[in-house]
């Protein structure tokens, strides 16, 4: 657990073109940079460098991350391997805060609704695809179930024309939003 300074800290100095800069030519384009993406094959660049807002955003492929991000997507590192790398890299101490009790009993309901989730999502995942075997459904069907396993937001039409008005469909908005709020 950090404390938010010190993300906040990391995300404002981290200088994110310079990080960037070292795998990705970039050409500086008034205020912006802009190269070819490092996340998918182009040709002509539409990965765009914001230095203003620390951010980028490629306009090919959707990618856009803060520069925590970026780092995690670009070296596939785990969020405190990329915060306590940051903070080394640019001079900012690195303050792990103890968890208080409530934050860990938080913690510890939040990992277990995603694990209820995920074992919801895949059973009723390949429930359905046996059910339904028409290549055309199953690829928007399998990004629903996916949105679900990782506990991110889905569309209420899917869950009700799956589950109807049941426990079921009111428990899973729970825990989404149970995840997404702590
Ligand atoms: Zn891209």
């Amino acid at each position: 657990m950090y404390d938010s300074n010190t993300i906040d800290l990391i995300l404002q100095n981290a200088d994110i073109t310079d990080i960037i800069g070292e795998s990705v030519k970039l050409e500086k384009e008034g205020s912006r940079y802009k190269g070819l993406c490092p996340f998918h094959d182009e040709r002509t660049p539409s990965f765009v460098v914001y230095p203003q807002t620390n951010t980028c955003k490629c306009y090919g492929c959707g990618k856009h991350f803060n520069v925590i991000g970026y780092v995690m997507e670009k070296e596939h590192m785990t969020f405190p391997k990329t915060v306590r790398y940051l903070g080394r890299r640019y001079g900012i101490d690195v303050k792990e805060h103890e968890e208080s009790q409530e934050e860990q009993s938080s913690r510890m309901k939040k990992e277990a609704l995603k694990g209820c989730l995920k074992a919801v999502s895949v059973f009723y995942r390949q429930q359905f695809l046996i059910k339904n075997r028409s290549a055309s459904c199953e690829n928007s069907v399998s990004t629903y179930f996916l949105a679900i396993e990782k506990g991110t937001n889905v569309g209420l039409h899917f869950l009700l024309s799956l589950f109807g008005h049941s426990g079921l469909s009111r428990w899973i908005i729970y825990a989404i939003n149970y995840i997404s709020i702590n």
